[in-house]
């Protein structure tokens, strides 16, 4: 049996001066235990978009990651998630945003999907549809960490301050996200994040916009991760299904010279995306992306930075 899953946990990597080796294990544990989360739905013949959904949920419920518990802080100290996923054969995608209180927004766009006739439901109308079909919520409390708070107080203070300089794109970044090929050849993708630190009340990302930070269709499965309004701008996930589809280019061209050039356009960040041969690739234009592959042998690697680790990534890939 062959199938394939890869997943990020956001572009927005500590720095590697700042990384410590208990911090580091954590990341890594949380990626492996998507991964496994993952591979568990697909070892047994399961489909693609339950294999991305138990991934991104395992990603949710881990404080280490930007999305569910550990969401990033808006302007306002209050937390706003969004959600997507996306089915690549039927073309059935469902999304949330700018929620608070559904414990995973992955299911609460699953639900979106699979439960009504819509596509994208926001706020407080999303909510109430969540709370209509029996999903888990959280008081907000549950989303809170002292990390997320700590960045928010950085960021305002930078503001205030008028700090250009020390703009950190990628520190305020996080999202979570997977995306698989499962044994039947089917290809799915799921994407969740709390959005950008200090993000105004309102501001919806790239995360449930279908062709900018999360797209499945036949050909390939793409979850994004960066600053989200440059990926929406130039609707960078579907950008990749185009040039495959009509450039006859392959998904690791695609893919890498998207991410390349939406980092020329300010666009920091990148994407895990995969084919319906199984194939991965995992470009990204800045420091770090916390990521993961695994394959039918059921071996989980992870990888955080470019080097020095781009060898191992290039021969596991
Ligand atoms: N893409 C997300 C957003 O713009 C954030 C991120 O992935 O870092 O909401």
């Amino acid at each position: 049996m062959r199938f394939s899953l890869a997943i990020h946990g956001g572009a927005g990597t500590r720095p590697r001066e700042a990384m410590t080796g208990e911090a580091e294990a954590g990341f890594r544990a949380g990626l492996s235990r998507a991964l496994l989360s993952g591979c568990r739905v697909l070892e047994k013949g399961g489909p693609a978009l339950e294999a991305v959904t138990q991934a991104v949920i395992a990603l949710e419920d881990d404080p280490h990651f930007n999305a569910g518990r550990g969401s990033v802080y808006t302007s306002s100290s209050t937390h706003e998630m969004d959600a997507a996923v996306m089915d690549g054969a039927s073309r059935k995608a469902g999304a949330v945003a700018g929620i608070c209180g559904p414990r995973n927004p992955v299911l609460a766009a699953r639900a979106v999907m699979e439960k009504s006739e819509n596509v994208l439901l926001i706020g407080q109308g999303a909510m109430a549809f969540c709370r209509g079909q029996g999903l888990a919520f959280e008081e907000s409390a549950y989303f809170d960490t002292p990390e997320r708070f700590a960045a928010l107080q950085a960021e305002l203070e930078r503001r205030r301050l008028k700090r250009e300089d020390t703009r950190d794109d990628a520190a305020r970044h996080g999202t979570v996200g997977a995306v698989a090929c499962d044994a039947a050849g089917n290809l799915a993708a799921a994407t969740s994040t709390g959005g950008m630190t200090g993000k105004l009340p309102g501001r919806v990302g790239d995360c449930p916009v279908f062709g900018a930070g999360t797209w499945a269709d036949e050909s390939c499965a793409i979850s994004a991760t960066g600053h989200g309004e440059v990926f929406i701008r130039y609707a960078a996930a579907h950008e990749i299904a185009a040039r495959m589809r009509l450039g006859k280019q392959s998904l690791a061209k695609a893919a890498e010279a998207v991410v390349a050039e939406l980092g020329i356009q300010g666009g920091s960040g990148g994407l895990v995306a995969i084919d319906a041969a199984g194939e991965v690739a995992l470009p990204f234009n800045c420091a770090g992306m916390y990521r993961g592959r695994i394959g039918a042998d059921g071996i989980a690697w992870t990888g955080i930075y470019r080097e020095p680790l781009a060898a191992r990534e290039l021969s596991a890939a």
